[in-house]
């Protein structure tokens, strides 16, 4: 069997799973919570793991910068290019940094490979990653639009082609992937053209506990009127905005249950939430000309109809019918959820970001 270890290392978590890269099944899967230090949970995992024998190990990093677009063999030089990237993801990168370094210790003669989660939109042009600010600020401190989620909108814009019988690289659409965070992607050709995430992953869309977009200068105001600093304010923003911050519940369910109980304050974050969504399912077919699908994944793409239904509300002139019998069916499978006739499909394919770095850490090595 040949069986690739996934490893997702946060600052205080270690998700895992050991998957067979033939029959794409994930043989175990683990959850070390409370983490202090790395080196003891790679100790318990491999516990777990028993007599299993990974042929290469894949690690999830959230930001690779503008030098990585491929999956890549990790090496001393590579691990200190993830550590120099630590400023763009500081709540990301130095967890992922400490799992590999434990890893490499735990399993000394596998290849290790880094897969990041900008290195999709590493296809995006000029105009969509490019913001209008000072130039010399702009390269000096690498600032641009760089995106995340790019193992799953990778995975999901390949499974959608599969879906409609197209060639991988003749799909086009826009990918929703809306989970706790949320992103959308703007896909030309089987490769990103636009994503909503920024040079963080604060942009874009609404999202459980992050504001998405906003007007920049609120921060400045913040600064001035409510003496709040900079620490503060990036705070609020990250882990007490979206729809935490509108209505105090981050999940989408709990937000649901209030609004059917005629809680205002609720459907209120729900409109804000979906709106956002049509402006970007907007944007994207403007810039991207004729689509194919309008596709959800992740927890709330791929779980709450309710979600759907209303950001598909009144798309019909764009050619995007929604069969509410279809959208209303849950399982597990990838599936349309248009209208039969409907000019363009409308999609939901579950993500897999953990089999997505597999096969990439198996096509590497
Ligand atoms: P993450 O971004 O952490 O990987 P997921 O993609 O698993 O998260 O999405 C988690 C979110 O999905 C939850 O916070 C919840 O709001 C939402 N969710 C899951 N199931 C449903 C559902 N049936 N209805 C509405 N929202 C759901």
């Amino acid at each position: 069997m040949n069986q690739i270890l996934v490893v997702n290392s946060g600052s205080s978590s270690v998700k895992y799973q050991l998957i067979d890269i033939d029959s794409q099944v994930a043989t175990t899967t683990g959850l070390i919570e409370r983490v202090q230090n790395h080196s003891d949970a790679f100790v318990q995992m491999l516990t777990e793991l028993g007599d299993a024998k990974p042929v290469a190990v894949g690690h999830r990093v959230v930001h690779g910068g503008s030098r990585f677009s491929q999956p890549t063999l990790i090496d001393d030089e590579v691990l200190l290019a993830i550590d120099e990237l630590s400023p763009l993801a500081p709540l990301h990168n130095p967890g992922n940094l400490a799992g590999i370094r434990a890893a490499k210790a735990a399993y000394p003669h596998l290849p290790h490979v880094a897969v990041f989660d900008t290195a999709f939109h590493q296809t995006m042009p000029a105009s969509s990653f490019r913001y209008a600010i000072d130039a010399a600020l702009e390269s000096k401190f690498q600032i641009r639009r760089y995106g995340f989620h790019g193992s799953s909108h990778s995975y999901v814009a390949r499974k959608a082609a599969e879906v409609l019988g197209k060639p991988a690289n003749q799909f086009t659409g826009v990918i929703l992937h809306l989970g706790n965070g949320a992103s959308a992607c703007a896909i030309k050709n089987g490769k990103s053209f636009d994503t909503s995430m920024g040079l963080t992953p604060l942009q874009g869309l609404v999202m459980g506990s992050r504001s998405g977009d906003i007007d920049p200068a609120i921060i400045a105001y913040l600064a001035r009127q409510a003496s709040m600093s900079i620490d503060e304010i990036d705070a609020s923003l990250n882990k007490n905005s979206g729809l935490l911050g509108m209505t105090g519940d981050a999940d989408l369910r709990d937000v649901i249950s209030r609004s059917d109980a005629g809680d205002q304050v609720a459907t209120d974050a729900l409109d804000v939430y979906a709106q956002r969504v049509k402006h970007y399912i907007g944007a994207y077919i403007a810039e991207l000309g004729a689509i194919d699908a309008v596709v959800f994944t992740a927890g709330v793409g791929e779980n709450s109809w309710q979600m759907r239904e209303r950001i598909m509300r009144k798309l019909e002139h764009l050619g995007l019918e929604l069969s509410n019998d279809a959208n209303q069916v849950t399982n597990r499978e990838a599936r349309s959820i248009a209208r039969a006739g409907s000019r363009v499909q409308i999609l939901v394919i579950p993500t897999n970001e953990e089999l997505e770095i597999a096969i990439q850490t198996a096509a590497l090595i």
